[in-house]
């Protein structure tokens, strides 16, 4: 019997959901447009799984492709959305997800996420995105131990509970301080999902191992590293694709699916796209191996401004990561 493809395996969620673990992941590239393409491939190729957010600016290019697929006989109902609100949003997410999706050109997405645990100034139109340095701390009396990211979550739980424009909730960018602080104030769906950057080079073992104790699953961004994909040059994850015959972006992404984890790469590339899909059954002592690559010297490659003092761990950008609070 062949084995299955990545773009083949679902995970339960803890509200009776279930989630495709291959997604690809729509941040713009240089021209959003090729996004219309990319998810078009990507679906062809067999994805089931688009991960996009009103702060990407690139939900009505899944939109044309959505429209497109939809006009072949692809059905809404054999593909997961997953969409996210900004932080400027924070008082209003419904008014972000109702965008997204008349962007989308949709009814309602699969999951919905909070972006980060922040609150920012924002307009009705959720501008300005990018607070200024300080903006989110004004707004969120304290960025530690302030507590309006939690009533944004509340909020976002609304939406579940009052309308079907949501299947599952969830959020992004939650450290284990952060979780701590949420989950007693839940105000009926623990997250179904928390969606942080993660790979080889940054393990977050205590972070994940959390979430699992909760029954939240976890999503990996920037599985690879982000742009010049600093996790696919590494030696080992080479070693390991020329061992088992595939990409090996197949190895960054066997390293979360075959720990009950979504992986989210993201390429514009189509025949990568195409190609890398294959779910390579790693050995327990070859994950363990991919654990060590990053367990002495996280390297966290998405340094946002307003993730800051959130209770991850940073990379200096040289070697040590630099802070934990
Ligand atoms: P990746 O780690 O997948 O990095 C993608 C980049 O790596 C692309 O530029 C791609 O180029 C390049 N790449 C991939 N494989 C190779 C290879 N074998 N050789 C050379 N280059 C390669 O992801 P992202 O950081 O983009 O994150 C993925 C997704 O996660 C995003 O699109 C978004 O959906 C989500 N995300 C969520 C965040 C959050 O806060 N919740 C934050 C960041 C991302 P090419 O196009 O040539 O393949």
């Amino acid at each position: 019997m062949s084995q299955k493809l990545a773009t083949e395996i679902d995970l339960p969620l803890n509200d009776g959901h279930r989630i495709p673990a291959l997604a690809i992941g729509t941040l713009p590239p240089d021209l959003p447009q090729r996004v219309t393409a990319q998810v078009i491939t990507a679906v062809k190729a067999g994805y089931r799984h688009i991960d996009t957010a009103w702060y990407y600016g690139t939900e009505k290019y899944v939109g044309e492709a959505l429209k497109h697929l939809f006009a072949e006989g692809y059905k809404r109902e054999d593909l997961f959305i997953t969409t996210k609100v900004w932080h400027s949003f924070w008082h209003s997410p419904e008014k972000s997800l109702d965008k997204s999706l008349s962007d989308l050109g949709i009814s309602y997405v699969d999951l919905l996420l909070q972006h980060w645990p922040v609150c920012s100034h924002g307009d009705e139109n959720g501008l300005p995105a990018e607070p200024m340095e300080g903006d989110y701390v004004k707004y969120d009396d304290d960025p530690v131990t302030g507590t309006k990211f939690i009533d944004f979550y509340n909020a976002i739980e609304d939406i579940k509970l009052n309308t079907n424009k949501v299947k599952s909730v969830g959020i992004s960018n939650y450290s284990i301080p952060k979780l701590k602080q949420l989950l007693p104030k839940v105000k009926k769906f623990v997250p179904a999902v928390n969606q942080i950057e993660l790979s080889p080079h940054l393990p977050q073992k205590d972070l994940t191992d959390f979430c699992d104790q909760h029954k939240i699953i976890v999503s990996a961004y920037s599985p690879v590293g982000g742009t010049g994909a600093p996790v696919v040059k590494d030696p080992y994850v080479v070693e390991l694709a020329t061992k088992y015959g595939v990409e090996p972006n197949d190895i960054t992404n066997a390293y979360h699916i075959l720990n009950n984890r979504v992986s989210i790469p993201r390429s514009f590339n189509h025949d990568r796209i195409k190609k890398a899909i294959i779910l390579p059954r790693l050995s327990k002592d070859e994950l363990d191996s991919l654990y060590k690559l990053g367990e002495e010297n996280p390297r966290r490659y998405t340094n946002d401004p307003w993730g800051y003092g959130l209770g991850f761990r940073w990379w200096d950008g040289d070697t040590l990561s630099k802070e934990f609070d």
